[in-house]
């Protein structure tokens, strides 16, 4: 196993890539704090899916947007579990809008939850991390979208090309302290964030066709890959970028 005893902390960990992270890390034998945002009844299932594993869980609900989520999150998860040693910052949100008429505040709700969520979260986590002196690991959801552009995103792709810098200055600010940090980007993974988009069939398969692997990602793809980034197996990764898209940015010509 590879996060044995480990305190795992998960945002928006409710559904999608959140919620696999934090059944793979509780499969990996970490106890999992996780936090959710007015999804009360789906996060009960995925405590009880965690403690079904044998491990324990504690949920925190709140809006990462807010600064003081932050360190709410990190002290109930401290209360309940003891320490922090591993925070995956995956909360995030991308309504779909043209360029030329953004409304101020998708583009504003976008840049808060995504970006100032990620910085608070991060922050707060190493915070705990720095004040127990042994290290500890950060994994923050990117997206592909932070190497390329997309019409319908202007909004959303500079906040994940954000959250891998915020990694790259953290890996730095935080490694005289043992503090890892590391970025994943995802492709397409079907979740509820594309999941209008892609119900188009016509645009489902135009992705697909673009996957030299030959489908969509699923939530469990980008799962392993935290885990990875989060163990002792990648004791000396820092300031990297995992792109786990099937192929796709390869696959230009
Ligand atoms: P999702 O919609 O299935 O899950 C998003 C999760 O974030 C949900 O649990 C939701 O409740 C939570 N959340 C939303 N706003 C929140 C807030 N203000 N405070 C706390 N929690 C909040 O989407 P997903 O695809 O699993 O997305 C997870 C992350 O992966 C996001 O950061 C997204 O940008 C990134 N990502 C997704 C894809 C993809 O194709 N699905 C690709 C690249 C990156």
């Amino acid at each position: 196993m590879l996060l044995e005893n480990k305190v795992v902390l998960i945002t928006g960990a409710s559904r999608g890539i959140g919620r696999a992270t934090a059944i793979e890390a509780a499969r990996q034998g970490a106890n999992v704090a996780i936090n959710t945002f007015r999804d009360d009844a789906v996060a009960a299932e995925v405590v009880a899916e965690i403690e079904a594993l044998g491990r324990k869980a504690v949920v925190f609900d709140a809006d990462v947007a807010q600064p003081d989520s932050a360190t709410g999150f990190v002290q109930a998860a401290v209360d309940a579990l003891g320490r922090v040693d591993v925070f995956v910052s995956n909360a995030g949100i991308c309504p779909f809008h043209a360029f030329l008429d953004m409304p101020v505040e998708t583009l504003r709700r976008t840049m808060e939850v995504n970006l100032h969520g990620a910085y608070f979260m991060v922050q707060a986590a190493a915070n705990q991390m720095v004040k127990q002196g042994d290290g500890g690991s950060i994994v923050a959801i990117s997206s592909i979208s932070a190497l390329v552009g997309g019409e319908m995103q202007t909004h959303y792709t500079p906040t994940k090309a954000g959250v891998h810098s915020l990694m790259q200055s953290c890996a730095v600010a935080l490694g005289r302290h043992g503090i890892r940090c590391n970025s994943v980007l995802p492709g397409t993974i079907a979740t509820d964030i594309n999941k209008d988009d892609l119900a188009d069939p016509a645009k489902r398969e135009y992705m697909e066709g673009r996957i030299p692997l030959g489908r969509l990602g699923r939530p469990e793809d980008i799962a392993s890959v935290v885990a990875f980034l989060a163990s002792d197996m990648a004791s000396y990764m820092s300031g990297s970028a995992l792109l786990v898209d099937g192929g796709a940015f390869a696959n230009f010509q």
